[in-house]
Formats: C-alpha cells, sequence, structure tokens
C-alpha cells in the first residue's frame, strides 16, 4: 500500500525541485511531485497519479509562500509548453540553475568541494530569443498561431511572447490577418491535409534583419504577393521570405526545400566580431546576447597564448572554433552533420579565418583516428548534445592528455557523469560556471574548464 491514495487531498511541505522546475514534498517518505510550487513553501494538493515509486499531486492552494514567488507576467503561462520557471523571481531561477549543476556534480559527479560559481544571469532577460517558431491551426475553425500547450500539441493562440523577439509578434499578426482574410488553409496533423503548418521568424540582434519562413504542406502559397507586399510594407527589415516544403507527416517542423518569395535566401548576424549567414535550416543559437557570454568564458577557461592546437569537438557551424581561431594556432572543428560543416567553412571564408579546419564525421570516430595519425591537442573543446560525450571519445582525450578539457553543456547529468569519467582518468575539475542561455525555463547552459593533474 502506498501512503498517498488518488483523488486524496494532502498537505505538503515542498523540499526540492526537479530539474524541470516540478516542486517535490513527500507524505510519510512517499515522494510526490508538483508542478507549481516553489522549493520552502507548503501547498495544499490533489493526488491525480500514483505509482509504485512515486505519485503526482496538482497544485490546489499554496499555504505559505515563498519570497521567491513572482506572479507570471506572461497571459498563457500556466498553458504554454514554453517557459516554466516564470512563478519564480529571475533571482531565485538563477538560484535554482545554480543548485542543480551543484546537485548533479556531487551526486552523479561523486566530485566534492568543486567551485561552482553563480549562474550568469541576463541584464535583461526578455524578447532574448532570436528564433521563433509558430504552429497554425484550426480550431472548430477558428484559427491559431501560437505554441503548443504542453506536453500536447494543442494550439494555443498567443499574440504575444515574452521571450521572443518583440519584431515576430508583428509578422505574426501580419500573416494571421492574411490567413484569415483570404482563408488559406492550415495543416491538420491527425488528416495530413491543409496548408500552411508553421510561421518561423528569424532575425539578426545585430544587424535588425529578419527572415520570414512559411512552412507549407504543398510547394505554393496563394496570394503570396498580397502576403509579401504587407510584410515588406509594413516591416522594412524583412530581407527575406522563404515557403519551406514540408509534405511528410512528421513533429519535424521544416522541410528540406526552401523556395525564396522575396529578398536574399539568408540574413545576417553578428556573434562577437563574426558575421554568419543564417539560412532557415541553419543551427544558430538562440539567443546571441549569453551566446557571447558562453563563448567569452569557454575562450578564458582555454587560456591560449597563439601556438596552440586547440579541438573544438561537436562544433556545430563553427562559431566556437572561430572564437578560439584568433588566438591558437590551429583549429580542427569536428561536427556530424554535413550541412553545418559546410556553413562552418563558409563562415570561416566570410570572417577570413584560415587557421580552422572542419572535419565531417562523429567526434567518437574522427578523433581516435587523429590520435592514431600522431595529431593531438594541447587544448580540446567539446560541446556535445543532451546525451553527453560517448566514452570512445573520453577514452581517446584521456591518452591524449591535452592539457585542458574545456566543457560546454546543455545538460548537467550527462556532464556530471562524463567528469566522474575524466577525474576518475587523471583530469581534474578546477571550475564550473553555468551561463542563463534559456531565461523562464529549467535548461541551463555550463562551461567547466578541466586540467589535467600533475603526474
Ligand atoms: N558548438 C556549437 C554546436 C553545439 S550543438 C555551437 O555552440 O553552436 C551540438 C552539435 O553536436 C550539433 O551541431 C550536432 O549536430 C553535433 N553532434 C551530435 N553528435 C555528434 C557526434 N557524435 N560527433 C560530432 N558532432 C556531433
Amino acid at each position: 500500500m502506498t501512503p498517498v491514495r488518488k483523488n486524496e487531498k494532502y498537505i505538503l511541505d515542498i523540499t526540492g525541485m526537479t530539474h524541470e522546475g516540478q516542486g517535490v514534498g513527500r507524505v510519510d517518505n512517499f515522494t510526490v511531485f508538483v508542478e507549481g510550487p516553489i522549493e520552502g513553501e507548503k501547498v495544499e494538493v490533489k493526488i491525480i497519479k500514483v505509482s509504485k515509486s512515486y505519485a503526482v499531486g496538482k497544485l490546489l492552494k499554496v499555504l505559505e509562500q515563498s519570497p521567491h514567488r513572482n506572479e507570471p507576467a506572461c497571459g498563457i503561462y500556466k498553458r504554454c509548453g514554453g517557459c516554466g520557471l516564470q512563478h519564480m523571481s529571475y533571482e531565485a531561477t538563477l538560484g535554482f540553475k545554480t543548485r542543480l549543476v551543484k546537485d548533479n556534480i556531487k551526486r552523479i559527479g561523486k566530485l566534492e568541494n568543486v567551485v561552482v560559481h553563480d549562474t550568469i544571469g541576463m541584464e535583461k532577460p526578455q524578447y532574448y530569443r532570436n528564433k521563433a517558431q509558430y504552429p497554425v491551426g484550426r480550431v472548430e475553425g477558428e484559427l491559431r498561431v501560437g505554441f503548443y500547450a504542453k506536453r500536447s500539441h494543442d494550439i494555443i493562440d498567443s499574440p504575444e511572447c515574452l521571450i521572443q523577439n518583440e519584431a515576430s509578434a508583428r509578422v505574426r499578426a501580419i500573416i494571421k490577418e492574411f490567413v484569415i482574410g483570404r482563408d488559406i488553409s492550415t495543416y491538420d496533423e491527425t488528416t495530413g491535409k491543409g496548408l500552411l503548418r508553421h510561421i518561423m521568424i528569424r532575425s539578426g540582434f545585430k544587424t535588425g534583419e529578419l527572415m520570414v519562413v512559411l512552412v507549407v504542406n504543398g510547394k505554393t502559397l496563394p496570394y503570396r504577393e498580397e502576403l509579401v507586399e504587407a510584410l515588406i510594407g509594413n516591416i522594412p527589415q524583412i530581407k527575406s521570405i522563404v515557403l519551406n516544403v514540408n509534405r511528410e507527416n512528421t513533429n519535424v517542423i521544416l522541410g528540406k526545400r526552401n523556395i525564396t518569395i522575396y529578398g536574399s535566401d539568408s540574413i545576417a548576424d553578428y556573434i562577437g566580431e563574426f558575421r554568419f549567414n543564417i539560412s532557415p535550416l541553419s543551427f544558430f543559437q538562440v539567443n546571441p546576447v549569453q551566446t557571447e557570454v558562453l563563448y567569452g568564458k569557454a575562450l578564458e577557461y582555454a587560456v591560449l597564448t597563439g601556438s596552440e592546437t586547440v579541438f573544438d569537438l561537436y562544433c556545430g557551424i563553427g562559431t566556437i572554433s572561430m572564437f578560439l581561431s584568433r588566438k591558437a594556432g590551429k583549429v580542427y572543428g569536428v561536427e556530424s552533420v554535413e550541412e553545418a560543416v559546410r556553413d562552418a567553412r563558409e563562415n570561416a571564408r566570410i570572417n577570413g579565418v584560415k587557421n580552422v579546419d572542419f572535419i565531417v564525421g562523429g567526434a567518437e570516430k574522427v578523433i581516435p583516428g587523429m590520435y592514431e595519425q600522431g595529431i593531438k591537442a594541447d587544448v580540446v573543446v567539446v560541446d556535445p548534445p543532451r546525451k553527453g560525450c560517448d566514452e570512445v571519445l573520453l577514452d581517446t582525450l584521456v591518452k591524449m592528455a591535452p592539457k585542458r578539457i574545456v566543457y560546454v553543456s546543455c545538460n548537467p547529468s550527462t556532464l556530471a557523469r562524463d567528469l566522474k569519467y575524466l577525474t576518475s582518468n587523471g583530469f581534474e575539475v578546477q571550475e564550473v560556471q553555468p551561463v542563463d542561455m534559456f531565461p523562464w525555463t529549467a535548461h541551463v547552459e555550463t562551461v567547466v574548464l578541466i586540467t589535467k593533474k600533475n603526474d
């Protein structure tokens, strides 16, 4: 028998928070997860799910409020799946992220006494994203353009979003009016029929340029000249309008084919001194302001003097490689997605960067091969996806024994796992710096300086 029962009400002290920002409390030592409360609060909940080892409660009432509680500024906060932490003050969200990183390093990394700095937040944590993606659909004839609800594909119509760049709301409004006025059909996920699926808006924060992408289940858009006129007439910063063809029955937003219907095929933006061309399918960090902070830290931790050979593994379109190139002798960027490497080479060319080579392939394949050939790095930067580094790669780094490894991570738990491996094999962690790349969400980015132990 579990100590809690479905549909019963309980009073809980919230003693912790999950990595997704849910509150955690206990009834007779039995764990209950609740969306909404903050650590330190006393709440009343109704149990909505019981499993063998935990239960899920629905928040009914906050009985004792945390001083960190914040009235969410967004009107659809509770329903939208975008941000998860708007019920906390911004300061408290940063504290939550720091604790999350510390906790993982201790629990999974088994590392005590590691210096974890406070999370670097944004001065203005609003309107920070340079890419907005709005699903489009109709519910009982009513057009909705907005965001998906939490854990679902129900579209919530939302005229404004506090983390998207401001221009995207204006673009959205113009397209919505056009779709209603011309009765353009919208995609239905269940039948696979209907034309307009998504609207994507990308903006260059430093250049001010905007790109509008209409994702269509077809090859054309009726009355498109009229829409182009309405968009560029009202928002002259729009430099590119693209139809992206996606006829697959898939959750992936963009298809492979792009048809430019106005202006150029790409827009430009800068990170630091480097210029990047961004096309509809290019990967580009979504928070350009904090990206500079993050890369700045990575560069600081790399401590380059101009002669070093540096590996930038999981390099994407080569952004970190370029930052490193100015201070290094030679940089090798390794990335598994061929298109990204093509962009990386083009970006290096545009910026006149000559001491970087990009290699296509899995880091766990490419690096052992380079090591066999006698190519070694003095400093290695890794920036893997959520699943972290492959053990074959870590093992090769252990053998190669670079002076420093700078680990950039978007997932504290796999980071901690990999730190455990490296610290058990001749390396030590010097310092850990979390950076808030995604304000108001539970995500945290972390940069770690790891050095070779003196034997
Ligand atoms: N450093 C880049 C991108 C980091 S995202 C930036 O800051 O912009 C992680 C990248 O790792 C993605 O581009 C992904 O395509 C790539 N990737 C995933 N698995 C990989 C692997 N096994 N080897 C090399 N790259 C990989």
